[in-house]
């Protein structure tokens, strides 16, 4: 059906003031097939192409009110009439009608006389470019359209590289391409086009097929990918639709990220690490070289994470995560010539909780881990602040070699853990390597700490005194207390192998209990024997000292056996600074206010220097005995340890030598001006019977001829 409005094909208006031209027009053309209207001057001819629609008109020049011109140029400026044909039927063969009649818009003229036979065909060939023009018009606002609504940017260019023409999509801002058609494409886009340019022209070539190539650029602090599509198009010309891609790689890295990394620290996960020991035991594998996995865990975070909220645990998991990546940084640059681990490097991943790993690739020494291993544990030790709080968390680190203690990812994993327990178990803070009969001891430890449990009510414990020697007077002026088990079956167990054992199964503060309570009452045995001479010194774990509130229970001890606090003496250890430090100190205040003394143990092995113990109410420091023992022998214990009694006593601390075995070495403290010493060249520790035995005996004076 066809409506008024719609444009047919067969319609020609004839627009002529001479009736018998439009008659015999219109004879002509219906004879052609075409259907005619008719209108008598410019302005009817107005309104018959509102009304008919025509496909083509035919306009005479020369006519009244509105001339053909006239007419011509206000059919264009209707959007419907901007494209149909307008043929202009002039007589008038001068140059400046045509002129005129092209410039208001006419398609062509047909010219008087007109040749009757041609007319038809001739319109049916305006017809049909008029049509042709149309659809081409159609297609091309088609394109138009698409390309303005594709965020893609479309660039012509030759095969030298040459850039033709350009389509700015959505998305060119970010595209360093031109705006416009200038210069070759690798002037624009990332130096690796160039080589690949080529080939990648080639492949086309080859195949017919597209070719793509991804890219990524960094522009304004931020990554951006691309990927760069190639379509031949005419001739020498090929069609490069660039698309970016940098949200889906964004989604991509995001997915990738959750599933190989840990969100919190940012480090590798689990999952990401073994895909990368795998390869380091790959690569060892074919370079003869070994590799070595650390497994690091930090000795108190359960308790920061108990007794401080998670949300600072989190901090503290982040700051030693970053610490942890400071040493791999230090590993691949600085402390590579000084290590000499050269070509070694590392990677670090949490395996969940406070559970770390760190592989070392291509050792040639399994030394190289030993000094990494130190290095990590060194670095984990210095205090984390929180809002005005500072807590040292220590490390226990197990080291496991590629081949020697294990062929697969699995054993190294499961060696490197079964070590960094026995870490634990001797003491905390250190760093062991694991050896095949470790499985073995873990079992026994499993034993051991039933037993400890048991060991209290079947009254197993004991405790031995050993005599210290004031080396001034050359008296003995007080003991230390330490503690023994008997194992029905074991026998005789070592304090440093039930004493962290304690700690971890939470049996410490009764345990503690139990030697505080023991040895204030032996002390006022001794006072009520020996008047004020002997003190007693009792070893407090750090863990007492968080579980529990270690001042009320000195308290309490000394209340129940009517001791003189003055004959208490309390021996820590500087693991006692992986608390809450100021609420260390105020602990630590309360405890010397009442009288009692407080002694630094084993100083030198931990990680406090003397300037940071400054700030602790300290009344004396023990030299550690691995000091002392090699003093003789090496230069560098030597001046340790005197340097350790002259800034002692410049901070106005008491400096006490433990595990003095030689003359030699009592000399070296007499000389030194070290003010007491202990160690089996005095006597071993000793039960209470033996312990009295010694303090009465008159070899107790002998000590006044050496030094
Ligand atoms: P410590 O407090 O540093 O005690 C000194 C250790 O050195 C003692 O080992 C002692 O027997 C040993 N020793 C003393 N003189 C010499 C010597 O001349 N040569 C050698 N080779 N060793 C010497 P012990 O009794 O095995 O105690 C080991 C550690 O266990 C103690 O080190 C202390 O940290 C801890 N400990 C012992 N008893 C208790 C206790 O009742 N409570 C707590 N929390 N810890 C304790
Ligand atoms: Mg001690
Ligand atoms: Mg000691």
């Amino acid at each position: 059906m066809t409506t008024a409005l719609q444009q047919r094909d067969d319609v020609v208006l004839v627009v002529d003031d001479d009736p018998t031209l439009r008659v015999l027009l219109r004879a002509a053309l219906e004879k052609s097939g075409f259907h005619v209207e008719e209108a008598t001057d410019g302005e009817e001819a107005l309104h018959k192409f509102a009304e008919c629609r025509p496909a083509v008109i035919l306009m005479d020049v020369e006519m009244p009110k509105v001339n053909g011109y006239e007419a011509c140029r206000r059919i264009r400026e209707d959007a419907i009439g901007a494209h149909v044909p307008i043929l202009m039927v002039t007589g008038l063969e001068d140059i400046d009608s045509i002129n005129r009649a092209y410039s208001v818009g006419a398609t062509d003229f047909v010219l008087k006389p007109i040749n009757w036979a041609l007319l038809g065909h001739r319109i049916r060939y305006v017809l049909r470019a008029s049509n042709t023009y149309r659809d081409l018009r159609t297609s091309e606002a088609k394109n138009d359209a698409l390309l303005r609504a594709m965020p893609d940017t479309l660039l012509v260019v030759r095969r030298s590289g040459e850039i033709v023409d350009y389509f700015a999509g959505s998305d060119e801002t970010t595209l360093p391409v031109p705006r416009g058609d200038q210069g070759m494409i690798f002037d624009y886009l990332p130096g690796e086009i160039t080589p690949k340019w080529h080939a990648l022209i080639c492949e086309l070539l080859a195949s017919g097929k597209p070719t793509h190539w991804e890219f990524d650029f960094e522009r304004d602090g931020k990554q951006h990918y691309f990927e760069m599509q190639l379509v031949t198009y005419l001739n020498d010309l090929t069609l490069c639709i660039f698309r970016n891609i940098t949200e889906r790689k964004e989604a991509e890295q995001r997915v990738h990220r959750l599933a190989f990394y840990d969100m919190l620290t940012g480090l590798p996960n689990r999952q990401l690490f073994q895909q990368q020991l795998g390869e380091a035991i790959d690569c060892a594998k074919k370079n003869n070289l070994k590799v070595a996995a650390l497994y690091i865990d930090l000795d108190n975070f359960k308790r920061i994470n108990d007794t401080l909220g998670h949300s600072f645990g989190d901090v503290v998991l982040k700051t030693i995560a970053r610490r942890l990546d400071r040493c791999v940084r230090a590993n691949d640059s600085v402390g590579r010539g000084a290590l000499d681990t050269e070509g070694a490097s590392m990677h670090l991943a949490r395996l969940g909780g406070d559970e770390f790993v760190a592989i070392l690739h291509d050792l040639e020494d399994a030394n190289d881990a030993v000094l990494v291993a130190e290095r990590i544990r060194s670095e984990l030790t210095r205090p984390v602040e929180h809002q005005g709080h500072e807590f040292v968390v220590s490390s226990s680190i197990g080291v496991s070699l590629y081949p020697d203690d294990g062929e697969d990812i699995d054993a190294l994993l499961k060696n490197a853990d079964v070590a960094m327990y026995k870490a634990k178990e001797s003491g905390r803070n250190s760093v062991r390597f694991y050896s095949g009969t470790m499985s073995l001891r873990s079992l026994e430890r499993l034993e051991l700490e039933s037993g400890l449990r048991h060991a209290l009510d079947r009254e197993e414990l004991e405790l031995h005194y050993q005599p210290k020697l004031c080396l001034k007077t050359r008296q003995i002026i007080g003991v230390e207390a330490l503690i023994r088990w008997e194992h029905p079956e074991y026998g005789n167990i070592a304090p440093d192998r039930f004493i962290p054992l304690a700690e971890e199964c939470g049996l410490i503060t009764q345990l503690g209990e139990w030697v505080l309570n023991t040895a204030c009452r032996q002390a006022k045995k001794w006072q009520d024997r020996f008047g004020q001479r002997i003190s007693v010194a009792v070893n407090l774990s750090s863990q007492q000292f968080f579980q529990s509130d270690v001042a009320n229970a000195v308290f309490q001890a000394l209340f129940e056996a009517s001791l003189m606090p003055s004959l208490l003496q309390l021996e820590l250890t500087e693991s006692i600074l992986m608390h809450d430090i100021q609420e260390t100190i105020d602990t630590m205040r309360q405890l010397k206010d009442s009288g009692i003394a407080l002694v630094m143990d084993d100083f030198g092995t931990g990680y406090s220097s003397l300037s940071y113990l400054q700030r602790f109410p300290l009344d004396a420091l023990k030299i550690d005995r691995s000091f002392v023992m090699n003093l003789e022998n090496n230069q560098d214990d030597a001046v340790i340890c005197s340097t350790i009694i002259s800034m002692a006593h410049h901070l106005g601390l008491k400096v006490v030598a433990e595990g003095v075995e030689t003359h030699a070495q009592l000399g070296f403290m007499s000389d030194h001006g070290c003010d007491q010493i202990q160690g089996y060249l005095i006597s071993k520790p000793l039960p209470v019977d033996e312990l009295e035995a010694f303090l009465v005996s008159p070899v107790n004076g002998k000590f006044a001829d050496y030094g």
